[in-house]
């Protein structure tokens, strides 16, 4: 008797056994995939863990449908590294191993099949398998699995369907076969030779006798001077000289200008070009020298420097040494809206040896670079993504780089598994013996904890690199310029007055409000009445330009009511403000400016948020108004001026990190500004200056504000004292959600010998019907978690064996965030 144990693509934490035969039992190896049957009749893409001898107690194993896989396509250390990923999060191995592949490695029966658009397909080439699929498709848009095992009329089609997958005929359909490429504008500049006095005499003596070409070099040298650092496109070339632009292709040829993209090499506008090969500054080198020492002795090091410090160059230059011994590199960061910026840095230096993956790439995108890791191929040394990156089957792992590692969205919150990829790719680092470097400007209190505690290696840079200094922060009161009657809309003056300087000087302006919409609340001025959403507890949020109410949990939306729903009173009033709304104001404000959003509603779509940093980039946009995407570690060398709209909805959300999450927005939104050459400005309105996390944002205290979080935290019983396991219940009928999660309130506080609190209604208690209670428990330092753990799943067992209580969901939150 033969078996193979499996891991299935679902919410169950147990492995399966199915038989097989001796000879598929010497064939299959650990990491192949196998198609089985579970349930009644779903085919299943499982992954083979183990093979033995052991035959299942409790029931009787089925066959195997399938092998899938001629070798391994999953590693022995992913399998460890989901496991304890599973464990330590307490979420179903299945859970991980359906969140790890990309969904075109896990085909099942639902999955809906169509042809990809725009491929020549040669008939000739297809088995005929192939081609009768291929064949059924020119009859309907798409096909599920089981469609398929009736046009063959046999069970085994799934390696059918891998071979036209693999020969790009089908494509899984809920890809977006879209790519980007992004819009190059052609520049115009100078060549450097002619930039001394002399070089300019000596061009206008070659272009003595060229009149036309004379003069649009002089039109050049005009712009340049009106347009101030702006770079000056071929197209207004053209256009302000009134020639063709064959005359400014002489001018080209002649190496009297140079043309260039803007996109493709960052130049900085006074008319150097990027040199590829960047020398450290000396803050960089004794930054890069103390990593490699801390390296010596330990795995993590965290590197503290400030925005603009010149991380990204220390990056570069670590891996480099990595990928001269051969090693894989792994380089997460916390929104691939980013990658765009930090591809293109990146492949100046390590050419087609950067692999990108992500969550919004296409399958096969996806399936590729999982390929060309598990080959250890040179294509994907260098690995860019998300944090789901961090489930790519290495082998050869030598550095991770955990870049903005204080961003939240490196934990993953729904669906499981609900990990932390900074703390997970910490425990993959181990199973390689590779190393970690994190690195912000603005440290989580975690791991600047972990860095003083000395498990991990701490190397700070204070300054701006070049020199550039910190931008210079001015508050202003906003109790106090309303009581002057100094503010227009919600523009004080001091605001609008540095805005109208920037904008005379060619500069750039960035504006941050953490509310997208036009105003947040729509309240009736008679009764007080404000349209909530009909499925989550919250009210609907205005949107101006759609005249619609929208709910922001689950997209519900409403036409603008012209009377209250309440009382029918008409006199309504919009409250609080948002991106939208901020935008309309700059309009009446700044007629002349091209005004710019940046939130969730204009960046939708595959590349939404790529195209609008292009704009930014290439200066189409004057002011930007945006939300806390402004804050990703954004490069822009013409930003002068940063306006933060309002801080205080920040400082009073109900978290208890709502302080330090301030701190780190508002420093990292002011950081955006002045990162060459010009110290920058920060504007920050607020009604409360005098609060001290406003105050260590100004003197960019980080210490200070370590300080002081580190002390609350510890007299309030929160990490990095206490480790937090947060437990979410929902179901929608109330009384049993109440009932249900006091008694597992009850029972855990019993039997766990640490705090627990709760059960909470949270501030927003409903979403899409369901009614929300959250249990939060606290783990101290001195009691194990593995024993804590233990205990809440013994509890959760017994909780679901009570009849009543088995509807209720319940979702686990380890180290919640
Ligand atoms: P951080 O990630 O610390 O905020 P960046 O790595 O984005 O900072 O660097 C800020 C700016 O300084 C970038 O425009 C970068 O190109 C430039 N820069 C950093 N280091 C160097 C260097 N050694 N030589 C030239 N330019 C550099
Ligand atoms: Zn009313
Ligand atoms: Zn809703």
């Amino acid at each position: 008797m033969y078996f193979v144990e499996v891991i299935l693509p679902l919410a169950l934490a147990k492995t399966f056994t199915y038989s097989v035969s001796e000879a598929e039992y010497h064939y299959i190896q650990k990491g192949m995939r196998l198609a089985v049957l579970f349930g009644k009749s779903k085919i299943y893409t499982a992954l083979a863990i183990d093979l033995h001898q052991n035959k299942p107690t409790l029931y009787e194993a089925k066959e195997i449908h399938q092998i899938l896989d001629e070798k391994p396509i999953v590693t022995e250390n992913q399998i460890k590294h989901w496991q304890w990923i599973a464990s330590y999060y307490m979420c179903a191995i299945g859970d991980v191993y359906r969140g790890a592949l990309p969904s075109a490695l896990l085909l099942e029966n639902e999955t809906l099949i169509t042809q990809k658009v725009d491929v020549f397909v040669d008939e000739s080439e297809l088995t005929d398998d192939e081609f009768l699929i291929y064949q059924a498709l020119q009859q309907q848009s798409s096909l599920k699995v089981q469609d398929i095992i009736k046009i063959l009329n046999k069970k085994s089609v799934f390696p059918v369907i891998q071979k036209l997958i693999d020969k790009n005929i089908l494509v899984l359909q809920e890809e977006m076969q879209e790519t980007y490429k992004p819009k190059l504008v052609r520049y115009i500049r100078l060549h450097s030779k002619y930039e001394s006095a002399e070089g300019l005499n000596e061009l206008l003596a070659i272009l003595k006798n060229a009149a036309k070409q004379k003069e649009i070099v002089l039109t050049y040298f005009q712009l340049s001077a009106s347009e101030k650092k702006k770079p000056i496109s071929v197209k207004k070339l053209v256009e302000v000289s009134n020639v063709t632009s064959a005359v400014v292709k002489t001018l080209v040829d002649k190496e009297i200008f140079e043309e260039y993209l803007l996109q493709e090499d960052r130049v900085n506008f006074s008319g150097e070009t990027n040199k590829h090969q960047l020398e450290l500054s000396e803050a960089q080198q004794k930054a890069f020298d103390e990593i490699q020492i801390s390296f010596q002795e330990k795995e993590v090091c965290l590197l503290h420097g400030v925005t603009s410090s010149g991380k990204t160059e220390i990056y570069i230059k670590l891996i480099e040494d990595y990928l001269k011994t051969g090693k894989q590199v792994l380089y997460l960061l916390p929104e691939i809206a980013l990658t765009t910026q930090l591809v293109t840095r990146l492949q100046a230096h390590f050419g087609n040896k950067v692999a990108v993956f992500h969550s919004k790439y296409n399958n096969n995108e996806r399936v590729e670079v999982w390929n060309q890791v598990l080959q250890n191929s040179e294509k994907a040394q260098i690995v860019i993504g998300a944090r789901s990156a961090l489930f790519l089957p290495f082998s050869n792992l030598g550095f991770i780089i955990v870049d903005e590692e204080h961003e939240q969205t490196f934990k993953q919150v729904d669906p499981a598994p609900r990990y932390h990829a900074r703390d997970a790719s910490i425990v993959l680092a181990s199973f390689f013996q590779a190393k970690v470097l994190l690195g912000s400007a603005t440290p989580s209190l975690e791991s600047y904890y972990n860095a003083t505690t000395a498990k991990y290696g701490l190397v700070e840079i204070k300054a701006r690199y070049g020199n550039v200094k910190m931008p210079e922060i001015v508050l202003v009161d906003l109790k106090d310029k309303y009581f002057r009657k100094r503010m227009t809309g919600h523009f004080s003056d001091v605001l609008v007055d540095e805005i109208t300087t920037a904008l005379s000087l060619g500069e750039q302006v960035i504006l941050f409000q953490n509310r997208r919409g036009y105003s947040p609340l729509l309240e009736c001025m008679t009764c007080g009445h404000v349209p909530q959403c009909q499925q989550c507890d919250v009210s609907l949020t205005y949107h101006k330009h759609k005249n619609q109410l929208r709910c922001h949990y689950c997209g519900y939306s409403i036409a603008k009511p012209t009377n209250c729903h309440s009382c029918s009173s008409i006199d309504l009033l919009t409250k609080g403000f948002g991106t939208e709304q901020i935008q309309q104001e700059l309009v009446q404000l700044f007629p002349e400016a091209k005004i710019g959003r940046m939130d969730q509603d204009t960046t939708r779509g595959k590349f939404g948020f790529e195209k609008i940093i292009d704009s930014f980039k290439n200066r189409e946009i004057d002011i930007m108004v945006g939300t806390q995407m402004l804050a990703k570690g954004l490069d822009f060398d013409n930003v002068s001026l940063v306006g933060i709209m309002n801080a205080d909805n920040m400082l009073y959300h109900p978290d208890f990190r709502a302080f330090e999450r301030s701190f780190q927005t508002m420093t990292q939104v002011a950081g955006r500004s002045g990162r060459s050459e010009k110290q920058g400005k920060v504007i920050i309105q607020t009604y409360n200056p005098d609060h001290n996390t406003i105050q260590q944002v100004t003197n960019n205290d980080y210490a200070g504000m370590y300080k002081e979080q580190l002390y609350d935290r510890q007299i309030y019983k929160y990490p990095p004292y206490f480790r937090i396991i947060k437990l979410t219940l929902k179901h929608r009928d109330f009384e049993k959600l109440k009932e249900g999660s006091l008694w597992l309130y009850q029972v855990l506080s019993q039997h766990l010998g640490v705090p627990v609190l709760g059960p909470e209604e949270p501030a927003i208690n409903r979403i899409r019907n369901e009614y929300i209670r959250t249990i939060m428990i606290k783990n101290p330092q001195n009691v194990s978690i593995m024993g804590t753990k233990k205990t809440i799943q013994k509890i959760l067992n017994s909780f679901d064996n009570v009849v009543q209580y088995r509807t209720i969901k319940v979702a686990l939150n380890v180290d919640f965030y």
